[in-house]
């Protein structure tokens, strides 16, 4: 940093802090946290709170981190859950990121100097059109910047500071939880929901300023094994039946347009994640979406079809299909508690922003804590371009994300 760090707000000073640690989760890895680094942000965080005054601020065996603000009303009002994951995507590098700050943006691409095919470009990033004036933080190029989900992480600490200051707003008890592992679709794996003891929560984990995410897909796991007859190959005429072909044919086999690269919006997809065998035994492994579960349903039968097909295709071979329920849209368990998107929409409205619903084509920790009967939307965090090298996020939403969580739980307190 070479600014003058004095002008730049709490909230982007804190999130360049967090940026710059290594706490990337690891796919294959069979421990909990799946990285060991991501415990070195949750214990800066644990020191972080106390010194703001959470003092019962602890980090759990798993590195699930905890705090609360104690409520300051007399009257009864439900304890509010705010959340947010520490890691960063196994797909690019977050080690030694180099947060970039391009002060007051007037317009046309950036490009990050560590690698001129870096490009943030306003045609293909339409949001940044949307920030004219603001200034903007990406990585140098070289690595992904963490704004998901460190931008919630600053957002969240940043509100919680300011409503220890303020002590004139009033609100009800506020747990924080600072998760691991969302990336890899574990984050709330060992989180108990118990001793979190929220009514309603929110993670702080979405992109655009204003937009509340109240829909994730619905999503399963299908595994289809086929069994071939081996034999050996110089004496198998008529005899033997590869299960490597029968795979390969089920795959070749999958309609076209029910394909993550073929489909957008509201529209669901079949995806192999992995092919694997041999003339004995061949396994495919699928991911199925959709934002309904009898679309879901359609999907897993469009699978069996082909499974039957396949076994015609390969007379003497067979071929099983399991499904396994992964997580389910949160839309339909949020609708019984409509007052937790309704509370979010009217705070980005007092926060100054305009306030959208949108669905997410894929899940968060919030899907599987709705599911687990603690109702939990998304709310923005103000990034872009998740996941790649050309990730940015705009102080000026950020500083919107903090207000809209100080807005949020005097909201709560008000129509309790
Ligand atoms: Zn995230």
């Amino acid at each position: 940093m070479t600014h003058h760090d004095q002008d730049i707000p709490t909230v982007a000073r804190r999130f360049m802090r967090y940026v710059a640690i290594d706490t990337q989760s690891q796919e294959e890895a069979t421990t909990y946290p799946s990285t060991e680094k991501q415990k070195d942000l949750g214990r800066l965080l644990v020191s972080e709170l106390k010194e703001i005054g959470l003092t019962d601020a602890e980090m759990d065996e798993w590195g699930y981190v905890f705090a609360t603000l104690p409520g300051n009303v007399d009257k009864a009002v439900p304890t509010i859950g705010l959340i947010s994951h520490v890691d960063t995507a196994p797909a690019v590098t977050g080690k030694d990121v180099k947060p970039v700050l391009h002060r007051n943006y007037q317009g046309g691409a950036l490009t990050l100097p560590a690698d001129p095919s870096a490009v943030i470009d306003p045609t293909e990033s339409p949001a940044l059109k949307n920030c004219m004036g603001h200034d903007i933080i990406t990585s140098d190029g070289s690595t992904l910047l963490g704004a998901d989900d460190k931008a919630g992480v600053a957002e969240i600490m940043t509100a919680v500071e300011y409503l220890i200051a303020h002590p004139e707003l009033k609100h009800g008890r506020v747990r924080i939880a600072f998760t691991c592992d969302e990336e890899i679709g574990r984050g709330t794996e060992h989180f108990d929901i118990e001793k979190f003891g929220a009514k309603f929560a929110y993670t702080i984990d979405g992109e655009t300023a204003g937009e509340i995410e109240n829909e994730t897909f619905c999503a399963d796991g299908a595994t289809v094994v086929f069994k071939g007859i081996n034999v050996h190959p110089g004496y198998a005429k008529n005899k033997l039946v590869s299960a490597i072909k029968a795979a390969s044919f089920f795959v070749r086999s999958l309609p076209p347009d029910f394909a993550p690269e073929t489909t957008e919006g509201r529209q669901g997809y079949l995806h192999p994640v992995s092919i694997s065998g041999t003339e004995e035994l061949g396994t495919v492994k699928l991911i199925v979406r959709d934002f309904e579960e009898d679309g879901l349903h359609r999907l897993e039968d469009v699978l069996r079809d082909l499974a039957e097909r396949t076994k015609k295709e390969f007379p003497g071979s067979d071929a099983q299909v399991t499904i396994e329920e992964q997580y389910r849209n949160m839309r339909m368990k949020l609708d019984e508690a409509p007052q937790v998107v309704e509370y979010a929409m009217e705070a980005v409205k007092r926060a100054g922003a305009k306030p959208g619903l949108s669905s997410i084509r894929g899940g968060t920790d919030g899907s599987k804590l709705t599911q687990m009967g603690l109702p939990t939307p998304n709310v923005f965090t103000g990034g872009h371009n998740f996941h790649a090298r050309t990730e940015w996020i705009s102080i000026q939403d950020m500083e919107l994300g903090v207000k809209t969580l100080v807005e949020l739980v005097q909201v709560w307190s008000e129509k309790s």
